[in-house]
């Protein structure tokens, strides 16, 4: 077992499930303590027993990314509970559809709230308590449909994305002289409940996307979680302002 982020205080939104939940377990699998971030408190819990059964150590913190206070008090709790924040992983964020043409005024609102706002808020609040400490590290969970490409019917996913991928390029530019190193990561079709289309079962969600994946597969948690680990390790330490594609080949 690796230990590369004992003594390490990380920060996960969007801990309750999927990719978030999958990279909180590992941070703590290698020596973390862990503060899962989320709007639904049982799911955290879910994540936190999970860490706990394996030895590891973790904290739930109910907030809401789009909404300013609530995301200043819980990041201010993370570092008087945890002793301070080395490292966040700002993951949170939905999947809305619609063309262009016809998005619904309201999804696509909050699809900018949650997905762009929301990684904004989240560094904002990060950055300054890193600043005050020394430094610390930052991924923000961008997507393949983004900068990398798109898709006809995700407009507004498409365009949250994009510009968490420039964002994280002008933060990373503006903190590194503060010792806090920024990337993002771009994940293609993992497998989450987000890549199923209504009703969808994995095995269908497979055929689907076999023939636009080269890999032939969707991506795994696992290996979501191993790339944001490896861009937040000191392994990484000359990594700033990088969009790491992990996709299958999907975006090549
Ligand atoms: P998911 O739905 O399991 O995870 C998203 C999490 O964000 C959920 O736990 C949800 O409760 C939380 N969240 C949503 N809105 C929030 C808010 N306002 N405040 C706090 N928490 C909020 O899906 P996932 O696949 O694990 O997605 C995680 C991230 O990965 C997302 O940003 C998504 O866009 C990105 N992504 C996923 C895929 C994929 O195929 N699954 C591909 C590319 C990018």
């Amino acid at each position: 077992m690796t230990t590369r982020f004992t003594g390490k205080s990380v920060l996960v939104t969007g801990g309750g499930s999927g990719i978030g939940r999958a990279t909180a377990r590992a941070f703590a699998a290698e020596g973390a303590t862990v503060a899962v971030l989320g709007r639904r408190k049982p799911s955290l819990d879910d994540t936190v027993a999970l860490i706990e059964a394996s030895g590891g150590t973790a904290s739930a913190i109910a907030a809401d990314v789009t909404n300013a206070d609530d995301l200043a008090r819980a990041i201010d709790t993370v570092v008087v509970r945890h002793g301070g924040l080395d490292i966040a992983f700002n993951n949170a964020g939905i999947v809305t559809t619609g063309t262009v043409a016809d998005i619904d005024e309201r999804d696509w609102t909050t699809t900018l709230s949650t997905n762009l706002t929301g990684v904004w808020l989240s560094m904002k609040y990060e950055i300054a308590h890193m600043r005050a400490n020394g430094g610390g590290v930052i991924v923000n969970t961008a997507s393949n449909l983004g900068a990398h490409m798109t898709r006809p019917g995700m407009g507004a996913y498409v365009a949250t994305k994009a510009a968490i991928s420039a964002l994280t390029r002008t933060a990373a530019i503006e903190n590194i002289g503060a010792g806090i190193r920024i990337n993002a990561i771009s994940p293609g079709p993992a497998d989450t409940a987000m890549s199923l289309r209504p009703g969808e079962s994995p095995a269908d969600r497979a055929g689907r996307l076999r023939s636009s994946i080269p890999i032939g597969r969707v991506g795994s948690l696992d290996e979501i979680a191993a790339a944001v680990l490896w861009l937040a390790s000191p392994e990484a330490g000359f990594m700033v302002g990088h969009d790491l594609v992990v996709d299958g080949g999907a975006s090549v």
